[in-house]
């Protein structure tokens, strides 16, 4: 099958290869792989910013159809069913945090696309554990962004608590912020303010506003606090919600934010160390919560209310491309010209 590999450690290496289909075992399934999305984390493993272990398929934000069940699998599984699924493979299930249900922080993890075979690939060999069934009547585009839909969810609302808020800033407005947007939409945020830079003013903040941002602001030509301010008449917003891992968007967040409000950090920022306004945190009491990627929880929290949101999800899909394309479509993750790319690994 054709397979898009990190065939070799270092920078670059990243091509397309003939690779075999390894057939399931017993408690397996065998997945045709119909999109995987390209994600921050494929340009980092192209850059080798990101930990890999060539040779490798990458990709991790995948959907597709069941076309082969080991036997253990049979009795919850069967062929032709529709897929998504999490990366959190060579995960224990033994040590205190798979057996607290966060499988995606085990130390034993070997993660989907990065440390195991992935799924820019025509198929999929997968533990079945890992795997749940797209929802009825969910597009493939939108089953496609399953994977960041839940790591939101998990942030929005199993580490933070963002049905609490009245107000919340976003800063950042790519995937994850888009994705922000219209989960706090859902969980009837009253005021969503999303910030970025003059090159989101094109495409991102045309679409933050369709999917239910309240306010855009750009940065280089508003300033930020002056605009919460006068939305939330002086008092800060309740929730701030970190998707840009800028610096400065760190500390203008910490500024901004009110007091004992709440903090959920998803952006991750450089390899250096960053200077962060460390005081303010204690003297506004502000409830800080780092996230991680997406334990089983809120895979089943995303695919729940998928069908609701579909087509809001769908926006954020504004490209869709073969395999063969596919150092076009990173290019264009990384000028920021497109949100969600998906690759058809049918096409
Ligand atoms: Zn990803
Ligand atoms: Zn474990």
């Amino acid at each position: 099958m054709r397979a898009l590999v990190k065939y070799a450690a270092g920078k670059g290496n990243v091509g397309i290869r003939e690779m075999p289909v390894r057939q399931p075992e017993d408690d397996e399934l065998l997945i045709k792989i119909k999109y995987c999305g390209i994600c921050g984390t494929d340009l980092h493993i192209e850059a080798d910013e990101y930990p890999n272990t060539p040779p490798v398929i990458m990709g991790h934000e995948y959907c597709g159809t069941i076309v082969k069940v080991g036997a253990k699998a049979a009795a919850q599984w069967k062929e032709g069913e529709r897929v998504v699924g999490e990366l959190h493979t060579g995960a224990c299930g033994k040590c205190r945090l798979c057996l607290a249900g966060k499988p995606h922080i085990c130390d034993s993890k070997l993660a989907l696309g990065s440390k195991y075979n992935g799924a820019f690939a025509e198929y999929l060999t997968l533990p079945a554990r890992w795997a749940h069934r797209i929802p009825d009547g969910v597009s493939w585009e939108v089953a496609g962004v399953t994977e960041p839909f839940a790591i939101t969810s998990h942030c929005l609302r199993e580490r933070g608590h963002i049905s609490d808020c009245d107000s919340v800033l976003i800063t950042g407005s790519a995937t994850m912020g888009l994705m922000s947007t219209i989960l706090c939409g859902y969980l009837d945020v009253r005021n969503i303010i999303v910030s970025g830079t003059a090159v989101d003013c094109e495409q991102r903040f045309p679409l933050a506003l369709n999917l239910g941002a309240t306010r855009v602001v750009d940065v280089t030509s508003e300033n930020l606090a002056d605009v919460v301010n006068q939305v939330t008449d002086g008092n800060g917003v309740d929730g701030w919600i970190e998707c840009s891992g800028s610096a400065a968007a760190i500390n203008s967040g910490i500024n901004i934010v009110r007091k004992t409000g709440q903090m959920v950090l998803i952006g991750l920022v450089g390899p250096a160390a960053i200077p962060v306004l460390w005081n303010q945190l204690l003297y506004k009491e502000l409830d800080l919560f780092a996230c991680f990627s997406s334990p089983p929880s809120s895979w089943e929290k995303a695919l729940a209310v998928e069908p609701a949101l579909a087509g809001k999800l769908r926006q954020l899909v504004t490209q869709i491309i073969p395999l063969a394309a596919w150092e076009q479509g990173f290019g264009a993750m990384r000028q920021g010209t497109a949100v969600k790319i998906l690759v058809d690994l049918e096409a």
